[in-house]
């Protein structure tokens, strides 16, 4: 019977955006399935040192900042000469900024296309040589709901997924024939330090306290009233991985609470 854990022993897995959020939850679900990682993002690591610790997983790191391409051939040299190269790449890493149109900071509308967009598309042409040279590869990248559909306040943010959702079709239909494939994941709210900061935004803005404020989040746009869990997308990209998945690709996952069938 085909089984939905991969074995992931000796191959190697670069989720970027891992020291916090989504991208911690993910490289725990690969560690778990044998994979050597390599944690990449901002901020302490010793969190998700610690949390790796257990798995006995190789676990590397590379601090590069994804929104300069230079810093992209940096952290792909050093899975080159540490790792022998990537075979699982998860393009997580992502930032938000909430304005409308008109008073959005042209600033962070460059760095939020910068990391959301322009990274996973360095990220995956410097993968590709590798996985095309042996057969297998998993590409699988973290976009949103806001892929698929919009909210007032996020012009960069969801043209930016969006984006990422032609980016992994047009991946999937270039390594149709091969055993790469190119997937994406499309989570409804999560409660990150990237969704926290939006809570709390709500709180001071409403006069609400923060349970109030993360229920009236979930309330306006997730009809299960519950957050997606990293764990559960760590499961969704352990799917991902293993053989059962082999024909899944170009397709965009939603895992939303229902957000995107309103
Ligand atoms: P987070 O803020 O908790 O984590 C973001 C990670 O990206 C951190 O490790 C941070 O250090 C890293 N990062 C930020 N800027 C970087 C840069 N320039 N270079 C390298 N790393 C950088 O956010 P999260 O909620 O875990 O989001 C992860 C991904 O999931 C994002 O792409 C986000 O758009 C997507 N997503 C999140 C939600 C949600 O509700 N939280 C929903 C849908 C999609």
């Amino acid at each position: 019977m085909m089984g939905f854990t991969p074995a992931l022993q000796g191959k190697t897995a670069l989720v970027t955006g891992s020291t916090s959020g989504i991208g911690l939850g993910i490289v725990e679900a690969l560690a778990a399935c044998g994979a050597n990682v390599i944690l990449n993002g901002f901020g302490d690591t010793a969190p998700a040192f610690t949390a790796l610790a257990r798995s006995g997983a190789r676990v590397g790191f590379h601090g590069a900042d994804l929104s300069k391409p230079e810093a992209i051939l940096d952290l792909f040299a050093y899975a080159d000469s540490e790792f022998s190269g990537i075979d699982v790449l998860v393009n997580n890493a992502g930032i938000q900024h909430v304005a409308m149109v008109d008073e959005f900071p042209p600033d962070r509308w460059d760095a939020i296309l910068a990391l959301n967009l322009t990274a996973v598309f360095h990220t995956t042409r410097l993968a590709l040589p590798h996985m095309k040279a042996r057969n297998w590869g998993r590409i699988i990248n973290i976009a949103s709901v806001h892929g698929q559909v919009a909210s007032v306040g996020k012009a960069a943010y969801v043209a930016a997924k969006h984006g990422v959702l032609g980016l992994t079709k047009v991946t999937a239909l270039e390594t149709a024939r091969l055993g790469v494939t190119c997937n994406a994941i499309c989570p409804g709210w999560v409660l990150t330090p990237l969704v926290q900061e939006q809570v709390e935004a709500r709180a001071s803005r409403d006069q609400l306290d923060e349970t109030d404020a993360r229920d009236a989040l979930l309330a306006e746009k997730q009809p299960s009233g519950d957050f997606v869990t990293t764990e559960q997308l760590g499961a969704a990209v352990m799917f991902l991985c293993s053989d059962a998945a082999s024909q899944m690709r170009g397709s965009a996952w939603t895992i939303d609470g229902g957000w995107t069938s309103q």
